[in-house]
């Protein structure tokens, strides 16, 4: 073990039990009285049902967590990524295709290592408290789609990059980002006209109140919205969503089903008020660019430590190649992932509030998307009191009751 390893190593359990603290002190803080902001909208019984949705998730996530970390390190120190190196060589294929079979072998192996956990999690935990609405047929063709999609667009782009490793020497990285970036332009370009078709039937809108609303709305605050589609969300989950696509002039909207069936007018106008905000306020943009800017810096770190024995050793690898050297490097990247998911997801909690303040300015007021918050909380039995630790440590959005209280404190 090398100070490769021990990085690694460390970083994964630092990982673990910061994952534990934050889920024990989360089912601690559970509390069974009703947070004021619910007053009416909760009756008792479906709180007490919330509050158990959150422990049965909880336990759930920490089954999964556990095994997860228990296979890894298994396979690391029985020399698994050494012996199954070793099986692809043996095949006598060349350094790109050796590549895309070690990594194939890797993603296959831990799809499958996934799929009894996430049918237990739709069709066990989903089911039991009546969000589940995905039959098996569903459910495997998803797999299948999703899985070959990532060897369509994956496949190639790791290849490119495994060939400029190869190839062109101390600026491979440079290359290697130029054409990822590209790949990644282009594939938000295709998303909603070719991948998300694939997954979900999107409708436009029929002509009426709700349509008129919604351009009225995009109108008086600028924004360039093109078309407005139903998608049925309905046919996975009764959960409910809502999002934007598209770029420059020809921006789009999709309303889940489940989502106009619950809410109202004003409530769905106040939701894709915060999703207008986005745009609005350049969160969309600053992500990206903040994703490229990640990229390029991973990519330089990655040119770095490919040349590095001791990363090879500390996984019982013999022969450094490029390939191996990319999944190690993912591997060596723990500690670095950790620390960018949390001011990751802090930056995000940031971004949502700054939404929901656009959202009130422009709608004048903040008790719809309140309304619109409360109403979706209850349906989908959202934690209503999680643990600060827990929420810096997961949450994209900041807690429902904060935003709640800051809505309606804004509201004249
Ligand atoms: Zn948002």
């Amino acid at each position: 073990m090398n100070v490769y390893g021990l990085i690694v190593l460390a970083a994964l359990l630092l990982e673990f039990a910061l994952r534990v603290t934050a889920d024990v002190l989360n089912l601690r803080a559970l509390d069974p009285a009703l947070p004021a902001e619910f007053q009416g909208i909760y009756d008792a019984d479906r709180y007490a049902r919330s509050q158990d949705y959150t422990r049965v998730r909880t336990r759930f996530g920490l089954l999964r967590a556990t095994f997860d970390l228990a296979l890894l390190i298994a396979f690391w120190f029985a020399g698994g990524f050494g012996w199954l190196d070793h099986r692809v060589r043996g095949l006598g294929l060349g350094p790109i295709a050796s590549g895309l079979c070690f990594v194939a072998v890797l993603a296959l192996a831990r799809a499958l290592v996934a799929l009894p956990f996430g049918s237990w999690s739709t069709f066990v935990i989903e089911e039991r408290f009546g969000f589940n609405r995905t039959t098996p047929r569903t459910f495997f063709t998803d797999l299948l789609k999703g899985l070959a999609l990532t060897a369509l667009l994956g496949g190639p782009l790791l290849a490119g990059i495994l060939w400029l490793f190869e190839r062109s020497g101390g600026h491979a990285w440079l290359w290697c980002w130029l054409v990822s970036t590209l790949v990644s332009i282009a594939v938000q370009f295709i998303a909603p006209t070719w991948i998300m078709p694939l997954f979900n039937r999107f409708t436009p809108l029929a002509a009426g109140g709700l349509r008129e609303a919604i351009l009225a709305y995009a109108r008086s605050v600028d924004f360039p919205l093109q078309d407005i589609f139903l998608i049925d969300g309905s046919r996975r989950s009764t959960k409910a969503n809502a999002f934007f696509t598209g770029f420059g002039r020809h921006k789009r909207v999709a309303l889940f089903d489940t989502l106009v069936e619950r809410l109202g007018t004003v409530e769905l106008l106040a939701v894709l008020a915060h999703e207008v905000g986005h745009f609005k306020r350049r969160h969309v943009l600053k992500g990206m660019l903040l994703g490229l800017v990640e990229m390029g810096g991973l990519f330089f770190l990655l040119s770095i430590f490919l040349g590095h024995q001791g990363l090879y050793d500390a996984f019982f690898v013999t022969r450094p190649s490029v390939y191996t050297g990319l999944v190690l490097f993912a591997l060596l990247l723990t500690p670095l992932g950790l620390l960018l998911s949390v001011l990751g997801a802090a930056l995000s909690r940031r971004y949502e509030r700054q939404a929901d303040a656009f959202a009130v300015v422009t709608t004048v007021s903040g008790g719809p998307l309140a309304t619109a918050l409360k109403r979706l909380s209850v349906d989908s039995l959202s934690n209503l009191t999680p643990h600060p630790f827990y929420v810096a440590l997961h949450y994209s959005h900041p807690p429902v009751c904060d935003r709640i209280h800051a809505l309606e404190g804004a509201s004249p």
